[in-house]
């Protein structure tokens, strides 16, 4: 049924790149011949989920929606996306993403746009038919799940990859801890920040499906050696004796009204759930766009590095062409223009004469970010923000000025940045009929505390 719907919907949506039937349909089959056979079933035995195209899937093409790893098939499996199909989950494809996971629309891809299934309605209920954004970069996630079309999907999030996509499209998303899933066979973007983590209806959902996703590999060495808690049998939205901080700097100038009303609803519903609120101060939180947008491009300059048409996918050589010459008409021709534009920042940062200036102080900066989380920890439990500054945005609305697109990660980064467990959960629409999310963030480890916050709201 869903390979079904996956036809039928996908090209309005634009959400998979590729589609694997067979494959959804190898790990029902299974759940049959394990019933016949008396065996245990997985948790995740026979669902059917779409894989953001940024885990290497054995066999199957794996792009990163860049044309430089056009027609690439990887001949090694993630981690991540191994333990999902060890716990019984098949995949109906490979989901559109923002280029190299660089974006917070997924209009950066070089496979095209994702729509996402919600549409603006106006004061007197008539539906605006403009497309609107999905979110990113995870947005093929998002917009599948939210299109009904897949059970769950991957995401990955490096500064609210898989937070804001789930905000602007009314779904679950949490990103763990930093170094819970392995980032083995996932396409690297900004190393000390990527993590992979689940995107589902609800918070029930993320919650078995990070059990799956999460572990110890030997094969990363940023991976934590820690066993994987029982998330889902713990969950519970009794939030009696638990404190939840409110931080004041996230009411930035030109606060959404709507926004500001469901960060209020939030608070009460987490009061009625039993929680002691707390205002509470993280003063570097201005400080965490700036920083974010110089560590994350600098790491990025340097992953993107091996894309140099030798090794994988695109190769452009022109007639005559040396070896350096053959480099930059690859990378010329194979990358977008938003993944040039964090190659040049990165490389800029990082450059000998500007180093200590952009990059040296942007990881002070960082320390400084950190330390107020672990500050306003000692005071509460959960830190309760809205996702984003707005709901969804229409197509093309913000292409044209990349600071108006990052600031849209305004709230998402400082969590990034601190490593720390955060979560998006819907929260009600706005007066455009559009899903706002509240976002939870936690202390490290306490990917409950997040959960449990979550299911209190949703
Ligand atoms: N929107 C942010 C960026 O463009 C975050 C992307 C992500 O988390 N992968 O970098």
């Amino acid at each position: 049924a869903f390979n079904a719907a996956v036809a039928e919907a996908n090209p309005a949506l634009n959400a998979f790149i590729v589609t694997t039937p067979d494959h959804a349909l190898a790990a029902a089959a299974k759940v049959d011949s394990a019933r016949a056979a008396g065996e245990e079933l997985g948790k995740l035995a026979g669902v059917p989920i779409g894989m953001k195209d940024l885990f290497a899937t054995e066999g199957v093409q794996t792009t990163a929606a860049s044309h430089i790893l056009e027609g690439f098939e990887p001949q090694y499996e993630s981690t991540v996306s191994r333990k999902l199909w060890e716990a019984g989950a098949g995949m109906l494809g490979k989901l559109n993403l923002d280029q190299f996971a660089m974006g917070s629309s997924n209009e950066t891809s070089a496979f095209g746009n994702v729509i996402s299934p919600w549409r603006r309605t106006g004061a007197d209920g008539s539906v605006d038919t403009a497309p609107l954004a999905p979110g990113g970069s995870s947005g093929g996630s998002s917009s599948a799940v939210a299109a009904r079309i897949a059970a769950a999907a991957t995401g990955t999030d490096t500064g609210g990859s898989i937070r804001q996509p789930a905000a602007f499209t009314g779904i679950s998303g949490i990103k763990p801890t930093y170094g819970r899933c392995s980032r083995w066979g996932i396409v690297a973007f900004a190393s000390s920040l990527d993590q992979a983590g689940p995107m589902a209806r609800d918070v029930r959902d993320c919650a078995i499906m990070l059990e799956a996703m999460a572990g110890f590999d030997p094969k990363d060495s940023t991976s934590l050696d820690m066993p994987v808690p029982e998330w889902d049998a713990n969950l519970s939205d009794d939030l009696r004796g638990r404190k939840i901080g409110i931080p004041r700097e996230y009411r930035i100038d030109g606060f959404n009204a709507d926004v500001a009303k469901s960060w209020d609803d939030g608070i009460a519903w987490l009061k009625d759930a039993g929680a002691e609120i707390v205002d509470i101060n993280l003063p570097h939180t201005r400080y965490a766009l700036p920083t974010y947008y110089i560590i994350a491009p600098a790491e990025a300059s340097s992953n993107l590095a091996r894309y140099d048409g030798v090794r994988y996918g695109l190769r452009e050589l022109p007639e005559g062409a040396n070896l350096q010459e053959m480099y930059a008409a690859t990378r010329a021709a194979g990358f977008g223009a938003e993944v040039k534009r964090r190659i040049l920042i990165g490389t800029y940062v990082l450059s000998a004469g500007f180093y200590d200036a952009y990059y040296t102080q942007a990881q002070k900066v960082r320390t400084l970010i950190s330390r107020d989380f672990m500050n306003a920890f000692d005071e509460v439990d959960v830190i309760l923000t809205p996702t984003a500054p707005t709901s969804a945005f229409a197509l093309g609305e913000k292409t044209s000025d990349p600071l108006e697109m990052y600031l849209n990660d305004v709230f998402s980064v400082p969590a990034s940045l601190a490593g720390l467990p955060a979560m998006s959960v819907p929260a009600g629409l706005d007066r455009g009929g559009l899903p706002l999310g509240l976002h939870l963030i936690g202390r490290p480890f306490d990917e409950q505390g997040v959960l449990n916050a979550g299911l209190a709201i949703e």
